[in-house]
């Protein structure tokens, strides 16, 4: 089978979206990008998450072309193509519908920078684009301009998106951002919380690229 481990690792990752509760069922998308081959492996289109294994995910061209896979890739291939086509250090990309981002962006709020985790961000704030369709260009495009020079951003009306040098961190930073957007929220609902300062947030940009131990990094 073409790059068996990187469909082994997009299969385990989707796992691990529901493991933290950050879809239900088929909702949301993950994948890898493979230099060497300039392809990525990205999760089938419409399929729960836990009947996901390699032979289901797909191994896609940058002109969209399907090389292997027997299930029909996820339908917002274009979305994850765009950050790989026009960012070199963009090596994964995790989309979510968690439920406290995707309330951020039904809001049509971005995440402020009210406590450090923001810096899995890599900005002072995570933006929210305006609603488009799910699965069409305009969204990735949308997308990718609105992200700027993040890691992340909301898409209105639908959920989040987090990319990465690996899977393992834009995995990671999904979850830390959910855990900062339901702080948003629940800080909104009672008059805002305290900005902190780019100032304060120097360390803390750095300090998450090596937080866990490096054997868990496995991707
Ligand atoms: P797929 O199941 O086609 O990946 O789509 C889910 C989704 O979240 C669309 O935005
Ligand atoms: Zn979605």
């Amino acid at each position: 089978m073409l790059l068996f481990e990187a469909r082994e690792q997009v299969a385990h990752y989707g796992r691990e979206m529901l493991r933290r509760k950050l879809t239900t069922g088929s909702f949301g998308n993950l994948s890898v990008f493979v230099p060497e081959a300039k392809v990525m492996v990205i999760s089938p289109s419409g399929v729960d998450y836990d009947q996901v294994g390699a032979q289901d995910v797909s191994v896609v061209t940058m002109d969209g072309v399907v090389l292997d896979g027997q299930r029909k890739p996820s339908s917002e291939a274009d979305l994850h193509r765009v950050f790989y086509q026009n960012d070199p250090t963009v090596k994964a990309v995790v989309h979510t519908h968690s439920t406290y981002a995707t309330l951020m962006a039904c809001l049509g709020r971005p995440l402020e920078p009210i406590h450090y985790l923001i810096a899995y961000a890599g900005a002072m704030e995570v933006p929210c684009i305006p609603y488009y369709p799910f699965g069409t260009m305009e969204l990735a495009q949308a997308a990718y301009e609105g992200m700027g020079q993040g890691k992340a951003v909301l898409l209105g009306g639908h959920g989040l998106v987090c990319v990465g040098p690996t899977l393992s961190y834009a995995m990671d930073a999904a979850q830390q951002l959910e855990f900062l957007a339901q702080l948003c929220y629940r800080a909104a609902v009672v008059g805002g919380g305290v900005k902190l300062t780019e100032e304060q947030l120097a360390n803390a940009f750095e300090a998450v690229k090596t937080y866990h131990q490096p054997k868990e990094r496995k991707s």
